[in-house]
């Protein structure tokens, strides 16, 4: 951790506009995410200012910049300035939260004090100027050397007035594989319910976001009852034993280990939270004490895609992590033809993160076997690359032959065209014929 923030970071652009407001006779300073940022070495995203001048009077001092604004009632004028843009807000605080996110309405204020108090964790709470050194009201950068996030203020209160910052408290913190503050971390549990209140598009990019942390088992085990309340359909695997020798944890324990070790990126994170969401309702235990869950595959696929359309998941994102879901046990082809013939039909995007899924299932488990299982998916992977490297025909779009040149045959429009060429694409991937015009022609008898 630094002491100071490194202010050589700070962009020209953006110091020239604080030092503008100040040279203007206003208050002004970096704030937020950026202060947080240069403190601990990463290089923040976004800088945003701060400044004690009402909205019309930035406007007046950035005359002649381009400026965006859309934010204005809430105190936001975005100036434009070498190529990027600067959030610039007045002093506010809020107030009449009565639905439990947005504030009613933004009161602004000309102390720099009022407009910390207001934001969401003291490691959030921070301002900033070269010359003038770090502001720090809240005990931010103490909580930064510890590694907490903790909220500003009461945190019920502040949870009960944006019941959304619940769950930005767990996304920072496992983006900085920080703890949550028992007494913030209390107020979660008591508030969680709240989150009823919140859009579902905002669950979901947060969720998106915790997911994104290097590893999120530990918050995803410590805060289960409030992923509960948004993925109601997770609950049943707490504590569900599978009592089968290939597990040695419950439903939750695998479910977590899995997402840790798939990639941080959202369709594998949210495959692997679901992939086994349908076990418990399909568990059954054989005269031997051996749980079975038979279908739990179709199972797992239909509540992930009620679970995804409930927080409004994009459809792209939807259907690729239903198809890993249902792809997830199936037993994987060990030859080259089988190992086409299913690249054809699950395409390349999916079987390669398939395998990424697969590998962390398999660690996720017991080691019963596992030698035997990283084998075969190894030998599927090394197939895999094979074939793509190869860059041999998977789809009709590759084949060399089209519907028109089988009508310049003599064959009618209709549904036999597409009937031959998907026999010509199963003659390529079964190397029964080479992907070239005049073969593909003769296979199919058209010549
Ligand atoms: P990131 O690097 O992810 O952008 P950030 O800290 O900049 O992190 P933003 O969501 O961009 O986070 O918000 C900017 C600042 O506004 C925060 O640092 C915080 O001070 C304040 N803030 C944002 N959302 C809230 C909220 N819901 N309640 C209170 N303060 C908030
Ligand atoms: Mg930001």
């Amino acid at each position: 951790m630094n002491c100071e923030p490194n202010s050589e970071r700070i962009p020209e652009e953006g110091l020239t506009l604080v030092n503008r407001l100040r040279a203007m006779g206003y208050e002004a300073w970096f704030v937020g995410g950026c202060v947080r940022d240069l403190l601990m070495g990463n290089e923040p995203n976004d800088w945003d200012i701060c400044t004690s001048a009402k909205p019309e009077q930035t406007k007046a001092v950035f005359e002649g910049y381009r400026i965006h604004e859309t934010g204005i009632k809430h105190g936001t004028v975005l100036v434009m300035s070498g190529g990027a843009g600067y959030e610039i807000t007045t002093y506010r605080t809020e107030q009449d939260y009565s639905d439990h996110r947005r504030p009613d309405r933004v009161e602004f204020i000309s102390e720099l004090s009022g407009d910390l108090a207001r934001r969401d964790f003291t490691v959030n709470a921070m301002a900033y100027h070269p010359s003038e050194g770090v502001v720090d009201l809240f005990g931010g950068r103490n909580d930064l050397e510890r590694g907490v996030i903790r909220a500003v203020g009461d945190p019920g209160e502040r949870f009960g007035e944006d019941a959304l910052r619940m769950l930005r408290a767990i996304r920072f913190a496992g983006r900085f594989s920080f703890a949550v503050e028992p007494v913030t971390a209390q107020a979660i549990h008591e508030k969680r319910g709240d989150l009823r209140y919140i859009a579902a598009e905002r669950i979901f990019s947060e969720l998106k976001g915790i997911l994104s942390a290097p590893k999120p088992s530990g918050l995803l085990v410590e805060f289960a009852d409030l992923f509960a309340e948004i993925l109601p359909e997770l609950e049943p695997m707490f504590g569900f034993a599978q009592h089968n020798p290939h597990h040695d944890g419950d439903c939750w324990q695998h479910t977590v280990r899995v997402v840790d070790a798939v990639p941080p990126e959202p369709t594998l994170r949210l495959a692997a939270l679901f992939h086994d969401v349908g076990k418990p309702t399909c568990f059954t235990l054989d005269e031997q004490g051996i749980g079975h869950f038979y279908d739990h595959v179709r199972q797992s696929s239909r509540l992930v895609h009620q679970a995804l359309n409930r927080l409004k998941c994009d459809k792209e994102t939807r259907m690729a992590v239903e198809a890993l879901v249902l792809a997830h046990d199936q037993t994987l082809p060990q030859t080259p033809v089988g190992v086409r013939r299913y690249l054809a039909k699950q395409g390349t995007q999916l079987v390669s993160q398939l395998i990424f899924l697969r590998r962390a299932d398999i660690l996720g488990q017991s080691s019963e076997r596992r030698e035997e299982k990283l084998e075969q998916l190894n030998r599927f992977e090394a197939l895999v690359t094979a074939e793509l490297e190869r860059g041999g025909c998977l789809t009709l779009e590759q084949l060399e032959i089209s519907g028109t040149d089988l009508m310049e045959h003599g064959v009618p429009a209709g549904p036999e065209l597409g009937r031959l060429l998907k026999a010509a694409l199963n003659g390529v991937l079964d190397g029964a014929v080479a992907n070239q015009r005049d073969a593909l022609l003769a296979y199919l008898h058209i010549m």
